[in-house]
């Protein structure tokens, strides 16, 4: 069996995407350059960039106008990340975790709870977390322990979640839970649980490398009762939901790899012009350009693949028969900006291990991109599952 090979290549910008990332840019530069290294030595949240982007009619810019989004779609969405991270990894997780918050219940969610909370994401009045791994089921997502059981008119749920981001901040959660614990993945389902839900308490605030302007935490949930309306799409249904949400996510972890690989290689060429070694600029030295190269070859081929993730999803052909393009694109880009991120050190040799400069930054955070959202190993894994036909 031969591989699925989708021929749609039209991803072109048109004039609104154009004008979008040269809006982004300038917004990138005013409000988010100045900010990034204190969000990461002060581990703050950037409440001032939530209200720019709130303000900017960015937070919802892929979500359609019917729901109180701009309607640029997931290419839209691509442009906004890659713009902002290419100045800091904090800043953009704004627009993934409204992306990620938001997925399973536009895929399947009912149309009171679409227009409810995707309105309210897209307006900046509600922000949501998404709690799907837990202490012994990461990766391996189906084997999650959480359970949700029927009570009358209520669902009861219990459990422990870890590292979900962002829930201190969040008004709702989005939580995977298991309806019928001996389905695997056939039994399980999603709930939206309001953050001040009598039983829900946040554990522990988790110390991290990098990623240091949102939280990631350790989630209880003691008999926590939702609302039956609470339930997000079918009974059992919960992890395909995921899945295909995945898919559209995975452009979008992409982008932020690209936007920050493009910022170490900004950062990494102006200061190799401006550096002297041995009597000239270490700009003319081959061993230098090279690297330099390098980076640009694989940032233009990682922004490719992201860009065509993300015009499959906005054409709808997100299934799984085209996940290894999405897996493609996420994993490439995560580990292209590993790559850059640490080759770009080296272009300022000693400088570039220093606080002065933003690239040791750039590496911590890059290597979480490698982590979330399916580790490079699993992304290699649905690749190969759909070239083998498995
Ligand atoms: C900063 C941060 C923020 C996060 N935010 C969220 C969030 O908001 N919500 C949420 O639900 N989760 C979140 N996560 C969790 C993240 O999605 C998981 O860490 C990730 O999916 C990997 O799971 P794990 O950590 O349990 O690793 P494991 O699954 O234990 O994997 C350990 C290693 O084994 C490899 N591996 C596992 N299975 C296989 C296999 N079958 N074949 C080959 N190799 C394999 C992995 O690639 C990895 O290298 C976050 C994580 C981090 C670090």
């Amino acid at each position: 069996m031969s591989i699925q090979t989708e021929t749609s290549l039209q991803f072109d910008l048109n004039e609104a995407q154009k004008m979008l990332r040269q809006t982004v840019r300038a917004l990138a530069e005013r409000h988010v350059a100045p900010r990034a290294a204190e969000i990461d030595e002060r581990e703050e949240y950037p409440e001032d960039v939530f209200e720019v982007l709130k303000k900017q009619q960015l937070l919802g810019v892929f979500l359609p106008e019917e729901y109180g989004g701009a309607g640029m779609g997931f290419m839209g969405g691509c442009i906004t990340i890659e713009e902002i991270a290419r100045f800091c990894s904090n800043c953009p997780l704004f627009i993934v975790l409204n992306m990620l918050s938001s997925r399973v219940i536009h895929l399947s969610g009912t149309e009171a709870q679409r227009r409810h909370y995707l309105t309210g994401l897209a307006k900046g009045e509600l922000r949501g977390s998404y709690a799907l791994t837990e202490p012994h089921a990461g990766s391996d997502a189906g084997s999650i322990r959480t359970r949700a059981e029927r009570r009358g008119d209520r669902w009861v749920i219990r459990g422990t979640k870890c590292f979900c981001t962002g829930p201190d901040k969040a008004d709702f959660l989005l939580v995977a839970a298991k309806t019928d614990p001996n389905a695997g993945t056939r039994g399980i389902t999603y709930f939206i649980v309001p953050t001040g839900s009598p039983g829900f308490s946040i554990g522990r605030f988790e110390r991290k490398m990098g990623m240091k302007g949102f939280s990631t935490c350790l989630l209880h949930f003691e008999n926590v009762e939702v609302p039956l309306e609470n339930q997000v799409g079918e009974l059992h249904k919960g992890f395909r939901s995921a899945m295909i949400g995945f898919n559209q996510m995975r452009p979008a972890i992409g982008a932020r790899a690209v936007g920050l690989a493009q910022g170490c290689l900004d950062y990494a060429s102006n200061y190799a012009k401006e550096r002297e070694a041995f009597g000239q600029a270490i700009a003319n030295f081959q061993a230098i350009q090279f690297m330099l190269a390098d980076m640009f070859i694989g940032i233009e081929a990682a922004r490719l693949l992201v860009y065509r993730g993300a015009s499959l999803v906005d054409a709808g052909h997100y299934a799984r028969e085209n996940a290894h393009y999405f897996s493609a694109a996420k994993a490439y880009a995560a580990d292209m900006a590993m790559k850059v991120a640490i080759d770009s050190i080296q272009v300022l040799g000693g400088a570039g291990y220093m606080k002065d400069h933003p690239l040791e930054r750039f590496m911590r955070d890059a290597k979480q991109i490698q982590i979330v959202e399916g580790t490079s190993q699993i992304q290699r894994i649905i690749i190969a599952r759909n070239l083998l036909g498995l």
